[in-house]
């Protein structure tokens, strides 16, 4: 990814680069000793008028007869800034008269010339005939006034030889003269050339501006990190100052603009562009620029833009010369941080180094162009726009990226999302079928309850009946007996037992059978129990062949007419016994026992009363009664 992306940038700034360096000429002759001999050149191409230009300064001489007398030669272009004339050393102050001889073809052509910015004010004569001029050129620092205003001038129909002067004076910036290449050719070849930096550096400007707004939009929409936001403003810098030089397009745009301004919007672009940049590389390498040296950087640039602010260009212009070193020490240390990073492998350091070295390689070029050392043309705006560009993709590279991971998320997040969604079908229909069991159970939880209460009575029931003879058993009779017992007991009342057994029932049982002993007991539970009719009295089998009667609010004489009906009753089933030693038929011992209960004695006291008396009943030759009367 990353070394393909690298090398897609490199071919885009291969044929940008090619398209630009075309573009500006080059320059096989050059103005020696105030002549340029054009007299064979064939015109195809325009050319720069560099050189030796003759230099008058000051008016010394009368400006008619700029070809006589006290000359020295100056070159052009160049600032007049420390030339020596006439024994002295010159500063940028004053006005000088530039001359030039173009010796031209014999045929007549229509030529033209190319001002770029001088400064700071200028008059051009042609033979010696005002042709125009740029500012108010004066003699009298007190009339002057500068501005910055490329233009062309047609020169019309010449033939063999024109004579060039331009007058120039400055009392505003720190240089003086024709620091820039004035340019000749025919005038069709002039304004090819114009229109076609014209194009480039309006190419530039709206290509970097858009850039900037670009960013600026990006960085208010996401405010994360700052590295849109230096970016964006470093653009929008760079753009202003394509609009302050070459062209000077902020002077087209806006005509009344103070001079000052436009000189101090040209020079806060570049103080304040190192400063941004400073801040725009630290935050994308945190790990190599650092703080400390960002903020050195950063300050001291923020002192020159304060400068620039608060002074006049006069004063503020001088502060170049302490800059340009100044900036070339941040460059060296971004080249070293830059370099860094890309040693250690960090993402996207590749493309930001490369882009930089495009910075580095055009204001390299840039110095060695305005040092005539090579006639490349200035290039520095178009470094600066293959960075931006590079940045520019190195930034769709990571929103790229960033997309790329969204889109799989959101694939993932909508499968996810899918999943829930079935997962959701399935427990809804899992719930609604709960729910019907739901129902389905209470129903048959309530069904199943009322048959286990139905049961549990029936359960209860059983529980204290006698499985044999159908009548109450032990347990229930325990119960009854002690309701009873507390009953009589509030109410101060008798309470009777009567302990029944049968006779020689073991006999009986050899004699029968055990089962016809079962159907015997059966018989005789029933007529105890017939024998026994108010609906408080309750029989109970007692144990084996025993039976109770437990009759609450009944005396001792009560109980034992009921005892000796029970007997009699029994006697009359007439069920016969054999091997009974005293009768032919089955016959009953019982005991009877009254107490009116009291809190210190209890029903057991009661029964084993009525035991004692069956005992007696018992040894006293069975079939019979008998009353307890200890009480
Ligand atoms: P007694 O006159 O002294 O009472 O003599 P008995 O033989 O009746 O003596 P006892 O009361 O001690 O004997 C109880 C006998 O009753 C023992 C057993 O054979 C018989 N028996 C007890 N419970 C049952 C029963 O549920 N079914 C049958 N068939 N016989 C029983
Ligand atoms: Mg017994
Ligand atoms: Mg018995």
């Amino acid at each position: 990814m990353r070394s393909q992306s690298d090398a897609l940038v490199v071919l885009i700034i291969f044929s940008i680069s090619i398209l630009f360096v075309n573009c500006s000429g080059t320059d096989p002759l050059s103005v020696k000793d105030g002549v340029v001999d054009l007299r064979n050149y064939d015109f195809e191409q325009h050319i720069n008028l560099d050189g030796e230009w003759r230099f008058v300064w000051n008016g010394d001489l009368p400006k008619e007869t700029s070809q006589a007398g006290n000359y020295t030669n100056i070159g052009v272009p160049d600032a007049w800034n420390g030339y020596e004339y006439a024994g002295v050393e010159l500063s940028g102050k004053g006005s000088g008269s530039y001359s030039l001889t173009i010796l031209l073809p014999e045929r007549a052509a229509k030529y033209a010339l190319e001002f770029p910015t001088v400064g700071t004010a200028y008059n051009l004569f042609i033979n010696d005939q005002l042709v125009g001029g740029i500012g108010i050129y004066s003699t009298d620092m007190t009339l002057a006034s500068p501005s910055y205003e490329p233009r062309v001038f047609d020169l019309g129909q010449q033939a063999k030889q024109i004579n060039l002067r331009i007058d120039v004076s400055n009392y505003h910036h720190r240089l003086g003269g024709l620091w820039e290449s004035i340019t000749f050719g025919k005038v069709a070849k002039i304004q090819a050339h114009r229109e076609n930096r014209v194009a480039r550096e309006l190419f530039m400007f709206g290509a970097i501006i858009v850039m900037g707004i670009y960013h600026l939009g990006i960085y208010s929409l996401r405010t994360r990190g700052h590295a849109a936001l230096f970016f964006g403003l470093f653009c929008l810098i760079v753009g202003m100052r394509t609009l302050t030089t070459g062209e000077v397009f902020l002077h087209q745009l806006w005509p009344s603009l103070p001079w000052q301004i436009l000189v101090k919007i040209e020079y806060l672009s570049f103080y304040s562009g190192i400063a941004i940049f400073i801040l725009f590389i630290r935050v994308q390498f945190p790990d190599e620029i650092g703080k400390r040296a960002t903020q050195i950087i950063a300050g001291i640039a923020g002192l020159f833009v304060l400068l620039v602010l608060f002074t006049k260009v006069i004063v503020f212009s001088t502060s170049l010369v302490y800059f340009q070193p100044f900036s070339l020490l941040a460059i060296g240390y971004v080249i070293y941080g830059l370099t860094l990073a890309f040693l250690r492998g960090e993402e996207g350091s590749g493309l930001v180094l490369l882009g930089f070295m495009a910075i580095v390689v055009t204001f390299l070029n840039d110095i060695l162009y305005v040092n005539n050392f090579i006639q490349t043309g200035h290039l520095i705006s178009f470094g600066l726009l293959i960075f931006i560009l590079s940045q520019a993709f190195l930034i769709s590279i990571r929103f790229t990226k960033a997309y790329a991971t969204i889109d799989t998320q959101r694939i993932k997040l909508e499968q996810t999302n899918n999943a829930f969604h079935s997962e959701i079908e399935i427990r809804k229909a899992a719930e609604q079928e709960v729910l019907q069991h739901k129902d389905h159970l209470e129903d048959l939880v309530k069904d199943r309850t009322e048959e286990l209460q139905v049961a549990n009575e029936r359960l209860k029931e059983l529980s204290r009946v006698d499985g044999l003879t159908g009548i109450a058993n032990r347990r229930r009779m325990d119960e009854e007996l002690d309701r009873e017992w507390k009953r009589m007991l509030r109410e101060k009342r008798p309470l009777s037992v009567i302990l029944s057994d049968i006779d020689h029932f073991k006999l009986y049982n050899d004699t029968y059978g055990h089962q016809q002993g079962d159907g015997c007991l059966i018989q005789v539970a029933n007529a105890i129990k017939d024998s026994v009719n108010r609906p408080g009295d309750l029989t109970a089998r007692y144990g084996g062949e025993e039976f109770c009667i437990v009759l609450p609010e009944t005396g001792i004489e009560g109980a034992s007419r009921i005892a000796e009906r029970v007997r009699q009753n029994v006697r009359n089933l007439n069920l016969e016994h054999k091997s009974s030693k005293m009768a032919s038929v089955v016959t009953l011992s019982l005991g009877v026992a009254t107490l009116i209960p009291t809190s210190d004695s209890n029903p057991t006291i009661l029964l084993k009363a009525a035991d004692r008396a069956l005992y007696q009943a018992k040894g006293n030759g069975r079939d019979r009664v008998e009353r307890n009367l200890d009480e």
